[in-house]
Formats: C-alpha cells, structure tokens, sequence
C-alpha cells in the first residue's frame, strides 16, 4: 500500500558562527516530529541545512581573513557533523543555498516572479541592520542602533528590485481566516493577522553588485544580486528538486519570454507520465508541509514566503510552528559578553546526546521562551534519567533476568495521550504524559514489591514483573522518536531478558 507523505523543514541557520543551543531546539524538535511521523508510517521528507549567502556571512569571512566560498564550506560541513551528534535522522536532507541546483531554482522563481508581473525596480532607502539581515523602521532602533545587535543600521541608498508584496494583502488575509491552524501556536497567528491589518509593503528583493557580490546573481540583470531572503526562503521546494520538468523561464532571459507558452500553475500537477511522482508533487503538494522557525522569523515564514509561492501559483505551507527564544538564567538573552551561553556540545559531553535531546523535549517550552539554568538541567537530569528511567529499568530488568525464563517481544505500545500531543507539537507536554507514566510505575513496584512477593508466591511474583516489564516496554517505545537511543537500548535489554550492565544515565555530582 503506498505510504502517505510529510515533509517538514527547520529554517536554516547562517553559516557564521557553530550552532547554538536555539538551533539544536529547532532542529530537535524537527527531528522528533520526523522520527514520530515515521513511526505513525509517513513516508517523510526532512530538511534542513545552511544559509550561505548575504551580507552578514560575507563580512564575517573577510573579518576571519577568508574566501566566502572557503568560510562557508567550512560552516557547512561543521553543521553536518553537528547533526549527527543531536542524533538527527540520518536520511535528513541537507541543502545549502550555495548548491548548484538550489542556485538554479532561486533564479527560476524570480524569473516566475517578474514574468508574473511581481517584481519592479525602483529607488531603495532604508536602514539596514545586517546582523538581522533585515530593514529596520525608527520605532525599532534603541539610540539609533539595533537593540539586537548593538549596531548602528547601514544606510541604503539604491536602486533596487523590489517585490509587490502589497499585491497580497487581501489573498494573505482570507488564507488565514480560511486556516486557523496555519501557524502554530494560535497567538503568533493573531500577530500575523495584526501585521496583515497594518498593510504589507513591498519589500527590496536585490542589491548591488558593485556593494555587495555574496549572492545569486538576478537573472537577466547582472548589476544585481538577490537579497539573501528571496534566496534563501526557496530552499524549502528547491531541495525537493522544484521546479521539476516544468518549462524553465530563466534560461530564456527575463521579461523577453511569452507567458503564454509556460504551463506554471503546479497545483495538482499529475505524476510524471510513466514514472514516479515528483518529489515536489509527493511532499510538497501531497505533504502536508510543516515548518518550524524561531519567533523571531514568523513574519519571514508566515507573510513574505507565502506571498512569494502565491505569485507563481504554487500552493501554500501547510503550517508553520514557531518556537520561543532559549535564554539564559533569569531570562537574560545568552551572548558571549555576558559569558551565559550554554553550548549544546557541551551539553553533550557531559549528558550525551540523549540527554541534550531529552531536555530540550522535555524540560524547554513547546512554545515559549525558557530561561535555561546549568544547575537545573542538572536536578532534571538527575531525577528523571538517572533517578527516573535508569534506575527504573535496572529495577524492573534486573528481577525479570533473575525470575522469568524470557524476554517480551511484543506490546500494544502506542500511548493515544502522546500521540495527540505530538499531532499539534506541543513535544513537551507528549514527554510530560511519558515521564508521568515512569513515575507511576515506580509507585506501582513501591506499592506492590515484587521482590518479596515472589519468595512467597512465586506465581503471583512472576505476573507482577511481567506486568511490570511491559508496562516498561510500552514506556521505551513510546520514547523512540524523542530518545531514540536510549528507547532502543531498553527495548532490546527487554527482548533479551537481561538487566543493564551498567546504569544507562550516570548520576552527575
Ligand atoms: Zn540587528
């Protein structure tokens, strides 16, 4: 039977600086929904990957002393070799927006764009702050700087193509009367609609050459590289291989080409003939495409993108959830100067990635910001996964090797609780049913001491442990898309009948 498909994606992250603990959230949490999905028998695309271009990341490399294209590759492949160490899927896909065929699709929807009559030039002038890689309006400058970078904004002064956002206003505000789920959760939906009310402006969509060269190059224009924007939100249709076999508008030059002749409109574009469905049919169209961003990026996500796959008819994201800010104790904002972050590697090194993993799931808001302390996370560590879970399977374990003759194969494990959480990402409460249920078990075996019940009666012992073990069983396996690790570790303890050699959380002084 053909499986159903979900794609989702994580935004993603510029390549200048190593992943930081808000990164290793998203990306988790993608993960987690991916590995979920999986299990629920998805056929699942995920994607992730590195924004490359801009001028953020161009300064940066000149600042390290180099090449773009060398300072970059360096980022990438660190970030890949930090995915494997969050314990992401390792069939994620990776697109860098400097790969060769997201290149190619950036410019193709921009030649769509302007043949759609979207894109037009005209005098530019605003503050830009590039550490944001976005304008800014006076109301959001703090002594003229930007209070997120303590930067005083570039000024532009230019002429540059811009994209008619305005032309979307009112198509933007049925959708989301129409979609009241669109963006999860419901009150980043209604700052949405508060920012649609307030009128949308178009918005520059290239620069200069001659200023500024770290881009892709406008098609048919070559003065103009695109802003790091418009480049970078394709990456979610060019890693699925977008825009197909479709007739391509960008090797014909701009404007020159008669629209006439291009069938664009992909919605319900049947499967290729006598092949397979297009990975952009499949997961995109036939997806349900999900995408998860920082609170910071909701407008980027939720407004600018969607407008830009209405002006080439493609259909829109089918929801987008936002994550909260992690911040440092007290709710101060991590940064070097104050010396608070909290480096998830290290995070790693001293818990593992199953412990980076399960205090992200569990221990950080689904959707609000959480102010992350050290010392916490170590009393969490200590009561739930070496207290908790780890001393509870060495329990359980350690009296069924002695006193049942097997392992248990298999259980109804699906925990509906769990589930349903998971269906509207609230990852935290879904753990919070699991680690519930941990803690009941412990009470059930306090209550009902297996170990002396099976000196007097070693019938009604051995139904206590098996009970017991699979009770466990249902616990681990219903941990796998969160701790997938550690989940297999007990399931297998399980098949085998055998305690753990050794703790499988080490208690942390
Ligand atoms: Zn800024």
């Amino acid at each position: 039977m053909k499986k159903n498909s979900f794609y989702i994606t994580t935004t993603l992250p510029y390549v200048n600086a190593p992943l930081h603990l808000g990164h290793a959230t998203e990306i988790i949490r993608a993960d987690t929904i991916a590995r979920f999905k999986k299990i629920q028998g998805f056929d699942v695309f995920f994607n992730t990957g590195t924004d490359e271009h801009g001028q953020k990341i161009y300064e940066s490399a000149e600042k390290a002393g180099k090449g773009v294209k060398e300072y970059v590759d360096y980022y990438a492949d660190l970030y890949k070799r930090t995915l494997e160490r969050f314990g992401v899927l390792s069939d994620v896909h990776y697109i860098r927006t400097t790969d060769e065929n997201h290149t190619k699709a950036a410019k193709e929807f921009w030649a769509r764009c302007k043949d759609k009559g979207f894109i037009y030039k005209k005098n530019y002038q605003a503050k830009y702050c590039v550490g944001c890689e976005e304008e800014k309006t006076e109301s959001e400058l703090v002594d003229g700087k930007c209070p997120e970078h303590d930067r005083v904004p570039d000024l532009i002064n230019e002429e540059n193509y811009f994209f008619k956002f305005s032309a979307f206003t009112d198509k933007l505000e049925n959708f989301y009367k129409e979609n009241s789920d669109f963006i999860v959760p419901n009150y980043r939906m209604n700052e949405m609609r508060e920012f649609i009310k307030h009128g949308l402006n178009d918005f520059s969509i290239s620069r200069l050459k001659s200023k500024m060269s770290w881009g892709i190059d406008v098609p048919g224009d070559e003065d103009h590289v695109m802003y790091v924007w418009f480049d970078a939100l394709t990456n979610y249709i060019s890693t699925l291989g977008w825009p197909d076999k479709t007739p391509l508008l960008m090797e014909e030059g701009v404007g020159g080409g008669n629209s006439k002749n291009h069938h664009l409109a992909l919605k319900g574009s049947p499967p290729q003939q006598g092949g397979e469905e297009s990975l952009f049919s499949k997961y995109w169209i036939n997806g349900n495409p999900t995408q998860y961003c920082g609170k910071n990026n909701t407008r980027f996500q939720g407004l600018m993108w969607q407008a830009m796959l209405l002006a080439v008819d493609l259909p829109l994201t089918h929801q987008i959830i936002v994550d909260g800010f992690i911040l440092g104790e007290g709710g101060i904002k991590m940064s070097k100067t104050l010396g608070n972050t909290i480096d998830p590697l290290d995070l790693i090194q001293e818990y593992g990635t199953d412990g980076l993993r399960y205090f992200v799931l569990r221990d950080f808001h689904s959707f609000e910001d959480t102010a992350v302390s050290k010392d916490r996370l170590k009393e969490s560590y200590n009561a739930n996964l070496a207290n908790g879970l780890g001393n509870l399977t060495s329990r359980i374990l350690t009296l069924s090797e002695k006193y049942l003759d097997n392992g248990i194969k298999e259980t109804k494990f699906s925990i509906p609780q769990v589930n349903d959480f998971l269906n509207t990402f609230d990852i935290q409460l879904a753990m919070k049913v699991i680690f519930d249920l941990i803690n009941d078990l412990d009470k059930q075996i306090q209550k009902t001491e297996p170990f002396k019940v099976i000196k007097v009666n070693e019938e009604e012992g051995k139904k206590l442990i098996k009970s017991h073990v699979k009770q466990l069983l249902t616990i681990a396996k219903s941990l796998a898309p969160f701790l997938p690790e550690t989940s297999e570790k007990i399931v297998e303890l399980i098949k085998q009948n055998k305690k753990p050699e050794k703790p499988l959380f080490l208690r942390k002084e």
